[in-house]
């Protein structure tokens, strides 16, 4: 007798990068399973390739699956299991109108990004890594200077949150500890975060205005691309701190050198950028006033791991035929109906 098992592991699937040994297990019990050994993203032309042959694909951030991708999945390809919460790498229309599944993985990583935004505008405010570079580089000479190395108080302080979602509120209650002034705008009102942590709903540019601290949630979209402008950059306080760890393009890079040379505003934190891996010649980097990193805020082993399972649970149900837990694109059930409950 055939059964539900074994159809299941006559399925293939298609990894683009090694991922923590518990998902692979899960994935290998459940599939044939086929990995993109190196580090770098597998090309584009190979993902055309790859989605003709196999009836799902498990992906990075860093994979362009776009409409031509999507357009060359066989009839058999049935979802996209992306290990992160941002999927804007993906063309969700074009996969919903070929009844393809997508899902993401949120929620596990939120306090985790949280955690690392917070460390990121402490480090801006109190010029942590700046203050390493000084050190290490024999620069301390005076045993303790009364004006060295002078930061911003966090404390106390306004924090403007843009894009007040999972990560946004989780910030927020980091925010709380600190006893600073909650300031958010978001297209739509949070009233839990308002009663709970007394954070205050108030127009962007009245956020920007008054907000010591501006950090980034927001997913990145056509209205979030280059949210932070010129325009908007001038608004900030001029002893302001800007911190993103939400998508690179969201903030104009251009425009903020300009803040931070010509001082519109205070210091900048970057985990995301608009190219990335971002040129070691991005003028941003050159700056003392700018922190940086390489897209880790979501990055803790524990949290990883459970992105990556959660990203193989999410295939395991869609070649199942159930709705996975962690569907993107909910229109697609009219396109592809699933199979069980
Ligand atoms: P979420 O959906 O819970 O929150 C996003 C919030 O942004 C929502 O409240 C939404 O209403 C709001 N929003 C959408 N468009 C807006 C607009 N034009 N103006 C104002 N607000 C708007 O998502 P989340 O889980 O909090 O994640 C947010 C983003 O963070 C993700 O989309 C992802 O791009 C990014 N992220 C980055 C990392 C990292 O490693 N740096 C890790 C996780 C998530």
């Amino acid at each position: 007798m055939v059964n539900s098992l074994t159809l299941l592991n006559q399925r293939k699937i298609y990894v683009t990068r090694t991922l923590p040994e518990e998902a692979m297990k899960l994935l290998h019990s459940n599939f044939e399973v086929e990995v993109w050994p190196d580090e770098m993203p597998p090309p584009k032309s190979l993902l055309i390739e790859k989605v003709k042959e196999v009836d799902g694909l498990i992906s990075l951030l860093t994979e362009q699956i776009d409409e031509e991708v999507i357009k060359a999945a066989g009839p058999q390809f049935k979802g996209i299991s992306q290990v992160a919460v941002g999927f804007n790498n993906i063309d969700l229309k074009a996969a919903t109108k070929k009844g393809i599944y997508v899902t993401n993985t949120p929620g596990v990583l939120t306090d985790t990004t949280a955690d690392f935004a917070f460390a990121l505008l402490m480090a801006v405010a109190r010029r942590v890594a700046e203050a390493d570079r000084y050190v290490k580089a024999g620069k301390w000479k005076v045993p303790w200077g009364l004006m060295m190395m002078l930061g911003q108080d966090v404390w106390g302080k306004t924090i403007g949150i843009i894009g007040l979602g999972r990560i946004g509120s989780a910030v927020a209650r980091r925010a709380k500890g600190m006893n600073m002034k909650i300031l958010y705008y978001d297209v739509y009102r949070n009233e839990q975060a308002e009663t709970e942590l007394g954070a205050k709903y108030v127009p962007l540019e009245t956020l920007l205005k008054e907000a010591d601290f501006v950090t980034i949630h927001v997913p990145l979209l056509p209205s979030t691309y280059h949210l932070m402008n010129e325009e908007r950059l001038k608004m900030m306080k001029k002893t302001a701190c800007l911190i993103n760890t939400s998508r690179g393009p969201v903030v104009d890079e251009k425009a903020l050198y300009k803040a931070l040379t010509e001082g519109w505003i205070w210091a900048a934190g970057l985990d995301v950028w608009e190219n990335e891996p971002t040129d070691p010649d991005n003028p941003l980097l050159k700056l003392d006033n700018v922190t940086a990193a390489p897209h880790i805020a979501s990055g803790s082993i524990a949290t990883r791991t459970k992105m990556a399972v959660m990203a193989a649970e999410n295939m395991v149900a869609i070649l199942e035929g159930r709705v996975p837990p962690n569907l993107v694109n909910k229109e697609v059930l009219e396109v592809r109906p699933p199979e069980k409950e």
